[in-house]
Parts: structure tokens; C-alpha cells; sequence
């Protein structure tokens, strides 16, 4: 097992210098650049050989309370929630735009910093971050309350009013996009904001920040902190002014997240967590097509998604055919340096994930699950890891309930549908599920038996801005995008009014 048994097309040699320069690595509070109060910075690493990329500026506790300082008198004195809905609404616009026309040094910079394939960045997250921006951009002057008939003389309306400050945590799977998810129902309803990238990829996030004070963005509205969890994350979390927190990344993390702001001001907290979602393929399935959607499933950015398709559960009927395909279909996935054409896999994000990835493969090889393919590192530098897939899985091996995030599919057999339902709901996640079959009545059994906040039927990874996506049980509490985002920074206000007993003569 080496390189020479993947596609070598790719080959990893020398690395492609990325196309853009590192314009942008200080903090961004109250619409300035500005360093670290400490001084201090750390290292941004490129994955394909763990090299520096650029030395970031390290926010900690004084920084973050210099940026919700800021993010508190937009609020209170600015004029980000007093101007009209619908210029609020041309500056999301204008900032979609000049991402439209910033795309390629964007994308750049988010496959550098990240390790992702450029062509997925390029056909699929830059202009779903866009179109979350237009679509947010949408909804800004539609945000209304309700007039309520009440027992009694009263005229009751309801205004619904931004939040006020929202503290913003996200990971580094998908940069761009969690950004979006966050920044955009957060602006259009007209909170101001601090937000927290992930250590390992603290790029883009400031590049397109840039951009949104060139559409207009008043100073103070979006203040970006790069640095540590712990430090500055905890700061954020646990911060009393911080009226509101959103939080995207490991369980483990959220319900530290959780507890900071409970013990500080009770802050309302939504959460997007990890998952360890099935993927089932019912007897009736057209095998190819399985295969390929179940393939796409797990290993889409280097398996590093929340959602990923983890367990991938197959009948028995066609439970031989499709190991064979899977391990087919994975060995031939094409690996190398994200910046060339055709890659479909890149490095993962960094060593820690690199390590924490080949010691699940260890446990899978340990825990008698046959390895059919991959199972090792790929290449001699950087965080590259063989395309891996496991049959023979049981559902207590530690690969069928960790969430591992990388590409290591494991493949489990089943009879029946009532099992499938059990097994599939036997984990402490819930975030989405995926299932093959032609008949309407096992989709229709599945799709509401199952507890997770996502159910795909004949696909996956439908990321649709207008979709709501959220976890039941562990995987979180609320939703993001779509319509239910916007109750996330919205406060309901009643507004009772006395009328003259009758109101009208
Ligand atoms: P992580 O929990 O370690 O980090 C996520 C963010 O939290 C980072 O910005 C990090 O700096 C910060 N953080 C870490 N410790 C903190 C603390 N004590 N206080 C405050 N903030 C802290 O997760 P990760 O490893 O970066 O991301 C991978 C995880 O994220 C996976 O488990 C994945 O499932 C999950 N994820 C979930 C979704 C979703 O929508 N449900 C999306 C993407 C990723």
C-alpha cells in the first residue's frame, strides 16, 4: 500500500504557489486592523506540507472585550439597527458582489488555508456563500411581528427587534460558509457581531470582512478576533455583554460553550455539533448509484463534514456488490495538492486531525474490521490521507460511533427496516441521514423515523440557503439558514396598548 496504489496523476511534489497574498492577518475590530493587545501572534500552517503561511494576530480576553466594546456601541449608538431594513439589505448585496468579483483570490485563500480541493471551493462553496448573502439579503425587509386579538380592550402587537450583540464561534471545515451561516441572518436582522474564527484557518473570514466595510458596513458592526479556543473563544462565551451566542464545532466544545454562558449572563446559545449520520441503501437500490452517492457522502472534504454520511449501512441483498464498488470507487479517488485540476482530496486540516484520523483507522484494523482499501498515510509530507474504507463494521467498534471527520468509510450490513431504524438511532447524534431506495413507502417510513435534523432521500449534502440545517439530540439546539435562522437574533417584544372600552363608537 503506498502512493503507487492511488491515482498518482496528482502527484504531491512540489506544492502550486496559491494564487493571492496574505493581505490581512490583524484582528479587525471597530472597522480597523488593528494588532493584538498582547502583541502576540501565531502561526497559520499550509496542509499540504505544514508550512507557514502567515503569522496571524492572537486575540485573547483584552482583545475581545476591545471588539464587543465596539460591537455594544454600534448597537446602542450606531446606525447599523436604525437605518432602514432595506439599506441594510443593499449592503448585503453590495458585499455579495464584491465577493462575486473577489472570487478567485477568496477561493485561493480558503484552499490554502484549509486543504480543500479548489474546484469544490470554487463550483460549490463560494457561490453558496453568495447566495446565502442574497438570500439574507432578502429577507432584511421582511422581518415583521404579529397584531394578536386579546381577551380585553387592547390592541397587542408583537415587534420583533435584533438580539443586540452576537458572539460568533466557528470551526475550520468550511470557513466561508460558516461564516455565512452565521454572519448573514445576524446582519439582515441588524445585530452587531464578534466573531471568533478557528486557529486553523483564520484567513478568509478576514479578507471578506474587508469587503463588506468597501460595501458599507458601518465601523463596529463585524469585528473578527483570530485566535484560540480557550483564550478567546472562552472570553466570548462567558463575555456579559455578549447578548447572544453561536456556536458551530465539536460536542465536547459546545457544551463547554454551553456552561460559560449559563455562568455568566444566560446568554441564549444555539449550537451546530458533530454527527454520526447513517447512510442507508435499501435492497431496491441501483447499486452504482449508491455507491457513488454514498462515496460523495463520506468523503467530500476529506470526510471533515459534520454531516458526513459516517455509517454507511447496506442491505445484505447487495451488501457484497457494493463493498466491492465502494472500495473501487475510493481507490480511485483522485488525491493531491488541492490547487490542481481533478483533485477530489486534498490534506486534512492539520497534524492533529492527521494523527486522530490514522489512530481511528488503527482501532478499526484492531477491532476486526476488514480493511478494504487505504488505511495509511498518502505521500511523505503534509496532512494527506489514503482514501480508507472498512466492511465488516459492528455498530460498537469505535469507528461506527466516533465521529472520526476524515476519509474512512465504514460500511455495515442489515436485513431489515425496523433494524436499520434502531441501529441508525442508537447514538447520542442526530444531525442528518441519508437513504437509497426507490420505494415511497420505506422513504416515507425512514425520512420520519428517523432522528436527525436532516433526512436526504436519493441525495446529499443539499445545502440550499432557503433548507434549515441543525441537529436533534447531541448534534445541537436550533437551526441555521432559512426562515428559522432569523429567530436566533431576533427578540420578541409584546406591545399591550389600552384601547377605550369599546375602541370604536
Ligand atoms: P472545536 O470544537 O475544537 O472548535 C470549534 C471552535 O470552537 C473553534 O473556533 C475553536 O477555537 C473554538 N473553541 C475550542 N475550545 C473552546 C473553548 N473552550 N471555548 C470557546 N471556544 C472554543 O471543533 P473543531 O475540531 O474545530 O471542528 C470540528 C467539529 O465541528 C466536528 O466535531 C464537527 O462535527 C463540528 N462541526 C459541526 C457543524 C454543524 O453544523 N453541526 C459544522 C461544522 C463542524
Amino acid at each position: 500500500r503506498g502512493i503507487g496504489r492511488f491515482s498518482t496523476a496528482v502527484a504531491l511534489e512540489e506544492p502550486i504557489i496559491p494564487p493571492v497574498k496574505v493581505e490581512y492577518t490583524k484582528l479587525l475590530i471597530n472597522g480597523q486592523f488593528v494588532d493584538a493587545a498582547s502583541g502576540k501572534t501565531f502561526p497559520t500552517l499550509d496542509p499540504r506540507t505544514g508550512q507557514l503561511i502567515a503569522n496571524v494576530a492572537e486575540g485573547d480576553i483584552e482583545d475581545v472585550n476591545r471588539a464587543v466594546s465596539a460591537a455594544r456601541k454600534a448597537f446602542d449608538e450606531g446606525p447599523w439597527p436604525r437605518m432602514t431594513a432595506y439599506e441594510r439589505s443593499r449592503i448585503l448585496l453590495r458585499f455579495a458582489d464584491l465577493v462575486e468579483q473577489h472570487a478567485d483570490e477568496i477561493t485561493a485563500l480558503e484552499v490554502w488555508d484549509n486543504g480543500k480541493p479548489y474546484e469544490q471551493a470554487a463550483g460549490d462553496e463560494i457561490p453558496l456563500f453568495i447566495r446565502l448573502f442574497r438570500y439574507y439579503a432578502g429577507w432584511a425587509d421582511k422581518i415583521h411581528g404579529l397584531t394578536i386579538q386579546a381577551d380585553g380592550p387592547y390592541h397587542v402587537q408583537t415587534l420583533h427587534e435584533p438580539i443586540g450583540v452576537a458572539g460568533q464561534i466557528i470551526p475550520w471545515n468550511f470557513p466561508l460558509l460558516m461564516y455565512a451561516w452565521k454572519v448573514g441572518p445576524a446582519l439582515a436582522c441588524g445585530n452587531t457581531i464578534v466573531l471568533k474564527t478557528a486557529e486553523q484557518t483564520p484567513l478568509s473570514a478576514l479578507y471578506v470582512s474587508k469587503l463588506f466595510h468597501e460595501a458599507g458596513l458601518p465601523p463596529g458592526v463585524l469585528n473578527i478576533v483570530s485566535g484560540y479556543g480557550p483564550s478567546a473563544g472562552a472570553a466570548l462565551a462567558s463575555h456579559m455583554d455578549v447578548d447572544k451566542l453561536a456556536f458551530t464545532g465539536s460536542t465536547e466544545t459546545g457544551k463547554i460553550v454551553l456552561g460559560l454562558a449559563a455562568k455568566s449572563n444566560l446568554k441564549p446559545v444555539t449550537l451546530e455539533l458533530g454527527g454520526k449520520s447513517p447512510f442507508i441503501v435499501c435492497e431496491d437500490a441501483n447499486v452504482d448509484e449508491a455507491v457513488d452517492l454514498a462515496h460523495n457522502a463520506l468523503f467530500y472534504n476529506q470526510g471533515q463534514c459534520c454531516c458526513a454520511g459516517s455509517r454507511t449501512y447496506v442491505h445484505e441483498r447487495v451488501y457484497d456488490e457494493f463493498v466491492e464498488k465502494a472500495k473501487a470507487r475510493a481507490f480511485q479517488r483522485v488525491v493531491g495538492d488541492p490547487f490542481k485540476k481533478g483533485v477530489e482530496q486534498g490534506p486534512q486540516v492539520d497534524s492533529d486531525q492527521f494523527e486522530k484520523i490514522l489512530k481511528y483507522i488503527r482501532s478499526g484494523v484492531d477491532n476486526g474490521a476488514t480493511l478494504e482499501t487505504g488505511g495509511e498515510r498518502f505521500g511523505s509530507k503534509g496532512y494527506y490521507i489514503q482514501p480508507t474504507v472498512f466492511s465488516n463494521v459492528q455498530d460498537d467498534m469505535l469507528i461506527a460511533k466516533d465521529e472520526i471527520f476524515g476519509p474512512v468509510q465504514s460500511i455495515l450490513k442489515f436485513k431489515g427496516v425496523k433494524e436499520v431504524i434502531r441501529r441508525s438511532n442508537d447514538t447520542q447524534f442526530g444531525l442528518a441521514a441519508g437513504v437509497f431506495t426507490q420505494n415511497l413507502d420505506t422513504a416515507n417510513t425512514l425520512s420520519r423515523a428517523l432522528k436527525a435534523g436532516t433526512v436526504w432521500i436519493n441525495c446529499f449534502d443539499v445545502f440550499d440557503a432557503a433548507i434549515p440545517f441543525g441537529g436533534y439530540k447531541m448534534s445541537g439546539h436550533g437551526r441555521e439558514k432559512g426562515v428559522y435562522s432569523l429567530s436566533n437574533y431576533l427578540q420578541v417584544k409584546a406591545v399591550v396598548t389600552h384601547l377605550k372600552n369599546p375602541a370604536w363608537l
